[in-house]
């Protein structure tokens, strides 16, 4: 057919599960055949379907041509890749979890990609280490009942549960963070139901590249379970729970945007002050696959602006003190969302807004659309006895 408007790319981000594998066992193995490009515009500009780009921001991740038909594969039938687009890889990688953070809490778990992401990370920080250190201990909390079996599956298929413990139908916000239980957390993911707006495939997206007729057929008929585990990418149910969909709760209270916006703003301002009150947290990363300020932006200004924040010296991760694949990203928090910042320990408006990171929908860094702030303190002692 004709294609009236050339096709922005989004490519077929897959990561590297270093809990099951590493990056070159798999280009020896899974992607023994494929070459290799240096940018994504020769992925695009390749006429091969078998050819690869190891992306240059997150570890173990490589971008594959749309149409990529990688679900029968054994890597992906054992875990040992994991479809996940660039932009949801951001937020595990960012919280850059070691060996000595204590125990971890991913507070918005399924169905997995970040909890896994996480697990992995930390299995390479102990085969680096090369001794036999306690394995780490991640809390994965999901409110929804089915969603946390998708979640478990996704664990398992993973091979995280020797660090991963799944509590199903745990609301985060019941928990309580200053209890003794809950004494050896030290960082926390924390990525909400949002409006769901920089998902590929809502609304006015570009269109996608999409897989030749005989691929979309059998993507269609392809088992559960490739469903179950593909994450936000090329979501055609956007209701599915595989998706990284708005909570249902919140989607009912829909009316206008604005209104909704605010509701899902005031809800996941409430999960990310929840968050800084773990006694000895020095790390939170907050997410969304949204590209509304009042989801992103504003809650930073607002959770920076609160009581327990400034109480606890809690501030941003400063661009500089990111990890070293990011701190190089380019698109980041706007200035004129981030008005209203009280400043003082927080940190100014400039510093704020450069400490967030965003991907763009549909750009030619090949994302979904996405928001991604750290946020620490440099001590725990600091306003603790309140
Ligand atoms: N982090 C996941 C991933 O990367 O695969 C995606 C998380 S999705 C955006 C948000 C999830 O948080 C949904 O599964 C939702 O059910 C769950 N959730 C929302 N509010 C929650 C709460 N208060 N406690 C626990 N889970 C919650």
């Amino acid at each position: 057919g004709e294609v009236p408007t050339r096709p922005l790319l989004h490519p077929r981000w897959v990561r590297i599960n270093a809990l099951r594998t590493t990056l070159e066992t798999q280009l020896e193995t899974t992607f023994a055949d494929y070459s290799h490009v240096d940018s994504l515009a020769l992925l695009e500009a390749s006429s091969s379907r078998k050819v690869l780009h190891i992306d240059r921001h997150v570890p173990d991740l490589l971008a594959l041509p749309p149409g990529a038909d990688l679900a029968n594969t054994a890597a992906y039938l054992q875990g040992d890749i994991i479809f996940q687009d660039k932009a949801s890889c951001f937020p595990a990688y960012l919280l850059d979890p070691s060996l000595e953070d204590g125990e971890f809490i991913d507070a918005c778990a399924a169905p997995g990609n970040k909890t896994t992401h996480l697990a992995s990370l930390l299995s390479k920080r102990q085969r680096a280490n090369g001794v036999l250190t306690k394995n780490p201990s991640i809390w994965a909390f999901e409110r929804d009942k089915s969603r946390a079996l998708i979640l478990k599956r996704m664990v398992e298929t993973a091979g995280a549960n020797h660090m991963v413990t799944v509590k199903p139908e745990q609301d985060s916000l019941r928990v309580d963070p200053e209890s003794e239980a809950w004494r050896g957390v030290g960082a926390l993911l924390l990525d909400p139901s949002c409006s769901g707006s920089g998902m590929v495939g809502r609304d006015e997206m570009p269109r996608l590249v999409l897989p030749s007729r005989g691929t979309e057929k059998q993507a269609k008929t392809s088992n559960k379970k490739k469903r179950r585990r593909e994450p936000a990418q090329e979501p055609k149910n956007t209701k599915s729970s595989i998706v990284q969909s708005p909570q249902d709760e919140e989607e009912s209270l829909s009316g206008n945007l604005s209104q909704r916006l605010s509701s899902l703003s005031a809800f996941q301002l409430k999960l990310l002050l929840h968050a800084f009150r773990f006694k000895s947290a020095r790390k939170v990363v907050y997410s969304t696959c949204s590209i509304h300020a009042e989801e992103n932006e504003h809650v930073v200004v607002r959770a920076l602006n609160s009581d327990i924040a400034k109480r606890r010296r809690w501030r941003v991760l400063r661009r500089e003190e990111q990890v070293p694949g990011l701190r190089g990203w380019g698109i980041r928090g706007a200035l004129g969302a981030c008005e209203g910042l009280e400043g003082g320990h927080g940190g100014a408006t400039e510093v704020v807004a450069d400490a967030c990171l965003k991907c763009s929908k549909g750009g030619k860094e090949g994302t979904m659309g996405f928001f991604v702030v750290g946020f620490v303190r440099d001590s725990v002692v600091d306003g603790d006895s309140d």
